[in-house]
C-alpha cells in the first residue's frame, strides 16, 4: 500500500505543524504552528514544545498552516529524538484515530507511553535493593521492598515504586538513607542482545508447509494477512517463530502480540532456546526504566523482536516485517478503557500501511477472522493434528440433573471419581470455573437481600482470601456482613454459589493429601509470582489445579491428562449475540490444556443443558460445522463480521439525566438514517453503573460499507453535552 506522507526537513524558523500529547478541548485540533528550533528539525522528530507555561511532548507532524505571523510563534524548544514516528506510523496513528474516532492528541498518547521521554538522563534516577534488608520494618517500608522484589532485581524509578507500594518519597528516601536502597543514574539505554535467527529445521508434517508459507509471506515484503489455525499443541508457535527467524535474518523487525502478561514466561523460555537471547517485552509488569529503553531501542532498530501486550502496537517501529498476533480470538485485545479499539484490527491495519505480512493465529478463531478468511481476505493455513503423539482430548458431558449433589458442592461424584483415578496415577486435574473469589452472591436467608456494590450495578463477591466482599466492576470492598443490611437480622447471610476459592475449600476437603494449587488474577500480587506458580505446575508440583480463565490459555502442563469444567452453562447466560462463540471457544481452549504431551486427555463437562446446540458442538468438535451455523445467524442479524455496530455509552451521575441526552439523540437519528442506519435504545449499558456513574448505550447498526465514522460524527455533534455527562464512542463493540 502506497504511503500518503513522507518525511520532509525544515529549516531554523520555518513553521511547522506539531501534534501535542493534549487535546485542547474535546474536538480540538491537536496540531499546532511552532517555529523550527536552533538547527531546524524533520518531520516525526519528537519534541518539546512551550504551551502556556508549561513544556509538553509534541511530535513535527508536518508544514505548518502558516496563517499566522511566523514572527509571533513559539519556537519548538528542543528535539529530543530525530525522527522516530516515521511516516509509515503517523498515517497508522491518523488512520487508528479515524477509525476508533480517537482525537489524534489521545492517539499520540498512546504511541508515546514510554516514560521520560522528555527528561534529561541526569534527572532519572532509579532505585535498588543494596544492603541487607533489616527485620524491624514499618509497614511503609516493607511494601517499598515487596514492591522492589516484585520487580526481580531490576532498577526502578521514584514514580513507579510509591505507586506500587502506595506510599510517599520519604519513604523511600529513608531507606536510602539507611542504606537499603541504592539510588543512582538510570543505566544507560543499550541494544537488546542480538538474535541467533538460524533456520532450525524442526518443523513436521503439515507444519512444513505453513512455515514455508509464513517465510515467503516475509520475504514478499508486503502486506498480507493469513489465519493460522490449529489445535492447542499442533505447533503454531513453532511455524510463525520461523516466519519470525526469517524477518529477523532479513533484518527487520518482528512483532509479536500476546494477550496476558501470564503468557509470555512460557514464550520468553522458548524464543531463549530457539534464539539464543530473550526478545524486548513490553507490556504494564515492565519497568518504566526498561520501557524507555525499548522505545528508544525499537526506534533506533536497537531491538528487533518485540514481544508484547496490546499497546505494543504502537511503538516506533523503524522496519517492520512481521506482526503476529498469537490468540487473536483473545477478548482481552479490545481495550475498554480510553481509547476504544481492538488491537487485533488495529494490527492489520498497521500491517497494510507498513506493508508487511500479518498473521493472526489461534485454535478458535473469532468469527471475524473465520469469516474473512472464508471470503478469501485472508489466506488460512491449517495445522491438523497435535504435534507428536498428542491427540485431542475426549470430552463428555456431565448430566449434572442426572448427579447426586449434596448442598454446596460443586463436584459432581463422576468428575470427583475421575480426578481420584488421576491424582492415583501421579497425574494432573483441571477444575475450571470461569468465577474469582469465594462466592458470586452473600445473600440473606431471611429476606433475600443480596449484597451489591454501593457504587455500581453488581453484586458483590466475597474473597475469603482477602476476608471481605469485592465489586469486580469498580474493586470497591466492605467487610463481609454478619447482619442484613436490609432487614437487620443477624447470622442468617450465606455464601451462595461457587468461586475458585470454594472450590479450593471442596477440593482440599475431599481429595485429602492431594496438593491444590489455585490460579486466579486475583490471588497473585505480581505478573512474577502467578509465572512462579504456573513453573511449579508446570513442573509437577501440583496434583489437582484450580483455575479461572487464566489456566485457558497456552500454558503447557505435560502431566494434566483430565479437565473437568464446572459450570459449562456460565458463558450461555444473558442475551449478548456472541455468547455461543465465546463459550465455543473458552471451552475448547480449556479442552485443550489436557494431554499436550505423551498422555491422552479427557475433558469433562458439567452441564445442566447437554442438548444445547453449544453444548453439542462444542463435544462434537465440528467447528466448521459451528462456525457455518454461527455465521448464518449473525449474516440472518445483520450483525459483525456481517453488518457494522458501534456503541455510544453515555454516563453520568443523574440516571434521569443520562437516559433524557440518550433519547435526544436517539430522536435526532436523521444523519444515520441517511446511511441507511438504525438507533436502538436507549438502554441501560451491559454495566449499568460504575463508580456511581449511570451508564446507558444507544446502539447503532449500520450495513457494511456504510461511512459509519462520518454519520457517528455527525450524529453526536448535534448534542451539547452537559459538563458532568460523558459520551464514548466504541466501534465494534464486544457485546450487541
Ligand atoms: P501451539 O502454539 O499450536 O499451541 P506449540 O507451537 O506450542 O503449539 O507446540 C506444542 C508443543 O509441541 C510445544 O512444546 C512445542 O515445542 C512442540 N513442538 C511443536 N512442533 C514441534 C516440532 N516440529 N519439533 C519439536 N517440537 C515441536
Ligand atoms: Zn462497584
Amino acid at each position: 500500500m502506497a504511503q500518503t506522507v513522507t518525511d520532509r526537513t525544515y529549516a531554523p524558523g520555518q513553521t511547522v505543524g506539531v501534534l501535542i500529547t493534549e487535546a485542547l478541548g474535546r474536538a480540538g485540533p491537536g496540531v499546532l504552528d511552532y517555529r523550527a528550533p536552533e538547527g531546524g528539525c524533520g518531520d516525526g522528530d519528537l519534541v518539546e514544545v512551550p504551551l502556556g507555561p508549561r513544556k509538553i511532548l509534541g511530535v513535527v507532524w508536518g508544514p505548518g498552516e502558516g496563517t499566522y505571523d511566523p514572527a509571533k510563534l513559539r519556537a519548538i524548544a528542543r528535539v529530543l529524538d530525530a525522527r522516530p514516528m516515521r511516516a509509515e506510523l503517523r498515517s497508522f496513528l491518523t488512520r487508528a484515530a479515524d477509525y476508533t474516532l480517537t482525537p489524534l492528541p489521545a492517539m499520540l498518547r498512546l504511541a508515546t507511553r514510554a516514560p521520560g521521554l522528555m527528561s534529561g538522563a541526569a534527572t532519572r534516577r532509579v532505585y535498588r535493593l543494596a544492603g541487607p534488608v533489616p527485620n524491624q520494618l514499618t509497614d511503609a517500608r516493607f511494601r517499598v521492598i515487596e514492591a522492589l522484589r516484585d520487580y526481580g532485581g531490576a532498577s526502578v524509578t521514584l514514580a513507579e515504586l510509591t505507586e506500587a507500594a502506595g506510599c510517599t518519597a520519604s519513604v523511600v528516601k529513608g531507606l536510602v538513607a539507611k542504606g537499603v536502597l541504592a539510588e543512582e543514574d538510570a543505566p544507560k539505554d543499550t541494544p537488546y542482545p542480538p538474535l541467533n535467527a538460524h533456520a532450525d529445521g524442526r518443523l513436521a508434517g503439515d507444519q512444513i508447509a505453513a512455515g514455508d508459507a509464513l517465510v515467503a509471506a516475509v520475504d514478499r515484503n508486503d502486506y498480507s494477512c493469513t489465519l493460522l489455525k490449529g489445535v492447542t499443541g499442533s505447533g503454531k508457535t513453532e511455524v510463525y517463530l520461523e516466519a519470525v527467524a526469517e524477518c529477523l535474518r532479513q533484518r527487520r523487525q518482528a512483532l509479536v502480540l500476546l494477550p496476558e502478561i501470564a503468557l509470555t514466561a512460557d514464550f520468553l523460555t522458548r524464543v531463549q532456546a530457539r534464539f539464543g537471547a530473550r526478545p524486548a517485552e513490553w507490556h504494564s509488569g515492565v519497568t518504566m526504566t526498561e520501557r524507555r529503553r525499548l522505545w528508544r531501542m525499537v526506534a533506533t532498530g536497537g531491538a528487533s523482536f518485540v514481544v508484547g501486550a496490546r499497546s505494543a502496537l504502537f511503538l516506533p517501529f523503524q522496519d517492520l516485517g512481521l506482526i503476529v498476533v498469537d490468540e487473536e480470538h483473545d477478548t482481552s485485545y479490545k481495550q475498554e478503557e480510553g481509547v476504544l479499539y481492538n488491537a487485533r484490527d488495529m494490527a492489520v491495519l498497521r500491517g497494510a500501511i507498513v506493508g508487511c505480512p500479518v498473521v493472526l493465529a489461534s485454535a478458535t478463531p473469532s468469527l471475524e477472522s473465520w469469516a474473512n478468511a472464508d471470503a478469501g481476505k485472508y489466506l488460512r493455513l491449517n495445522l491438523s493434528a497435535r504435534f507428536g503423539a498428542a491427540e485431542m482430548p475426549q470430552m463428555h458431558a456431565i448430566d449434572m440433573r442426572a448427579e447426586a449433589l449434596t448442598n454446596d458442592r460443586f463436584i459432581s461424584p463422576s468428575l470427583a471419581a475421575a480426578v481420584t483415578a488421576r491424582v492415583a496415577k501421579g497425574e494432573q486435574s483441571l477444575l475450571f470455573l470461569n468465577r474469582r473469589g469465594y462466592a458470586p452472591i452473600t445473600l440473606c436467608r431471611a429476606c433475600g437481600h443480596q449484597v451489591g456494590c454501593d457504587d455500581c450495578d453488581a453484586r458483590m463477591v466475597e474473597h475469603r482470601f482477602l476476608k471481605r466482599l469485592v465489586c469486580h466492576q469498580c474493586g470497591a470492598t466492605k467487610p463481609v456482613p454478619t447482619t442484613c443490611p436490609a432487614c437487620k437480622v443477624e447470622g442468617k447471610m450465606a455464601a451462595v454459589g461457587p468461586g475458585v476459592e470454594r472450590l479450593a475449600e471442596e477440593v482440599t476437603a475431599r481429595f485429602p493429601g492431594a496438593r491444590v494449587a489455585v490460579l486466579s488474577s486475583d490471588l497473585f500480587g505480581s505478573a512474577r509470582a502467578l509465572k512462579a506458580q504456573i513453573e511449579t505446575i508446570a513442573a509437577g508440583g501440583a496434583d489437582i489445579i484450580i483455575g479461572t480463565q487464566i489456566v485457558a490459555k497456552g500454558h503447557n502442563f505435560p502431566l494434566l491428562t483430565l479437565v473437568g469444567v464446572i459450570d459449562a452453562d456460565l458463558g450461555l447466560q444473558g442475551s449478548d449475540l456472541r455468547a455461543a462463540e465465546r463459550t465455543f471457544q473458552l471451552m475448547r481452549q480449556v479442552a485443550g490444556r489436557a494431554g499436550r504431551a505423551e498422555l491422552r486427555g479427557t475433558a469433562l463437562l458439567q452441564t445442566h443443558q447437554p442438548d444445547h446446540p453449544v453444548i453439542r458442538a462444542i463435544l462434537g468438535g465440528d467447528e466448521e460445522a459451528f462456525w457455518k451455523a454461527e455465521a448464518a445467524e449473525r449474516q440472518a442479524a445483520g450483525v459483525p463480521p456481517y453488518g457494522r455496530m458501534a456503541g455510544i455509552i453515555l454516563s453520568g451521575p443523574d440516571v434521569a439525566q443520562v437516559f433524557d441526552v440518550g433519547a435526544d439523540l436517539a430522536r435526532r437519528d436523521a444523519p444515520l438514517r441517511r446511511i441507511g442506519a438504525q438507533v436502538f435504545g436507549p438502554a441501560p449499558a451491559p454495566i449499568a453503573r460504575v463508580r456511581g456513574r449511570h451508564r446507558v448505550r444507544l446502539l447503532i447498526k449500520a450495513d457494511k460499507g456504510t461511512s459509519l465514522q462520518a454519520a457517528l460524527t455527525e450524529w453526536v455533534a448535534q448534542v451539547k453535552l452537559p459538563a458532568n455527562l460523558r459520551l464514548a464512542i466504541d466501534i465494534d463493540p464486544q457485546s450487541f
